[in-house]
């Protein structure tokens, strides 16, 4: 019988400690004994409880340094026995859950490599059955939310209660300041399918580069994320892995000093006009919706003509010509380019599947 789950159950499951944002820092991956056993102390002074550290690591391609592998581990179990930190790292196989699991590792996350691909998520799932560890999901490489709510449904499936997701970002062929396009709306949209599951932003690599940290962790934090992971290194500039990304543990103490945290439903502070204004985003939206209708059945007599007159639906020049006017327009009301050509390649892109059903019934 088909094992029923409701993935808005994963509850929040508290992380260790309370106190917000929750940080999870250390290497991108552990090297030697010394670089590890110093990251950690540093970190440890400034009251980080999460350790992280890569043990076996993907690359891109092959001849990079891979990680260390099970040695690493032992190193980590000095870690938590000296420090008190909890430590975690990444998992990709069953032979890396079996190995951790032995090494008291008390956190696991699957990387975005792996959370792309159900075989390996179902593996790792089987795996952890019978222990209840928490585990972290890592958003898959492409921007697929129901992808990385697959995994986190094996997970659960699997028994695995301590749930979380990390958010990661996500490739592009396209260039762009970002390593990996963070596309806020994908962990915003995974919170309101799993309201209480706990979301950590990872700006080192969202932002492949340490001048973008704390600008990622802001939005993380003014989005209410719960925690950050960001990769630190007593000498980021020598590392053997990620080295532009990562910092130094006392510039993580600066960046987190500079957080500003702003509360959902600050405390003692009038709600009314909070509500008011979301009174009017609702009815605006409700508005917009009706427009697009509109827009939406006109495009859909332009198909009825096309089919008639035998036209192709796409006419490039009308395309391009809408996207520079509402460009133009856009500006004039203070919206940026990039924001009135998402959402008109969006528009064109229904009408376009609207005008293809039309053609070919
Ligand atoms: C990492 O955390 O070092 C890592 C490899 O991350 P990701 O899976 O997000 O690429
Ligand atoms: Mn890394």
């Amino acid at each position: 019988m088909e094992q029923k789950i409701n993935i808005k159950n994963i509850h929040h499951w508290g992380i260790g400690y309370n106190k917000k944002p929750i940080i999870i820092s250390g290497p991108c991956s552990a090297e030697t004994e010394e670089q590890v056993m110093e990251t950690a102390h540093d970190l440890s002074k400034m009251g980080v409880k999460i350790y992280r550290a890569g043990i076996w690591k993907p690359r891109t391609r092959p001849n990079s340094f891979e990680g260390v592998g099970s040695t690493g581990l032992k190193w980590l179990k000095t870690v938590r026995q000296e420090t008190g930190m909890l430590t975690s790292t990444e998992v990709a196989n069953v032979k890396h859950v079996y190995e951790a699991l032995k090494a008291g590792i008390d956190i696991i996350w699957i990387g975005a490599r792996s959370s792309a691909n159900p075989f390996a998520i179902q593996e790792i799932a089987e795996a952890l059955k019978g222990v209840d560890i928490p585990v972290f999901v890592k958003n898959p490489i492409n921007p697929d939310v129901e992808l990385w709510i697959g995994a986190l449904e094996r997970l659960h499936q699997a028994g695995i209660t301590k749930l979380g997701a990390i958010h990661r970002g996500f490739s592009s062929f396209d260039h762009s300041i970002y390593r990996n396009i963070p596309q806020w709306q994908i962990p915003i949209d995974l919170k309101r399918r799993i309201p209480s599951i706990p979301i950590i932003c990872d700006p080192s690599h969202i932002g492949g580069n340490r001048d973008l940290l704390q600008s990622i962790s802001q939005k993380a934090m003014d989005l209410d994320f719960d925690g950050l992971m960001i990769e630190s290194h007593r000498n980021p500039d020598e590392a053997w892995s990620d080295a532009k990304q990562q910092i130094t543990p006392h510039s993580l103490s600066i960046l987190l000093n500079k957080l500003v945290m702003r509360q959902p439903k600050p405390n003692g502070v009038s709600l009314d006009t909070l509500e008011d204004l979301r009174h009017k985003i609702d009815k605006y939206d409700l508005e917009l919706m009706e427009l697009m209708k509109k827009r939406m059945e006109k495009a859909q007599a332009i198909g009825r003509y096309k089919k008639e007159n035998n036209m192709t639906i796409l006419q490039t020049g009308r395309w391009e010509e809408i996207l520079d006017k509402s460009i133009k327009n856009g500006a004039k009301h203070e919206l940026s380019a990039q924001f009135i050509t998402t959402v008109f390649k969006a528009i064109h892109q229904e009408s376009i599947n609207k005008q293809n059903v039309i053609l070919n019934e």
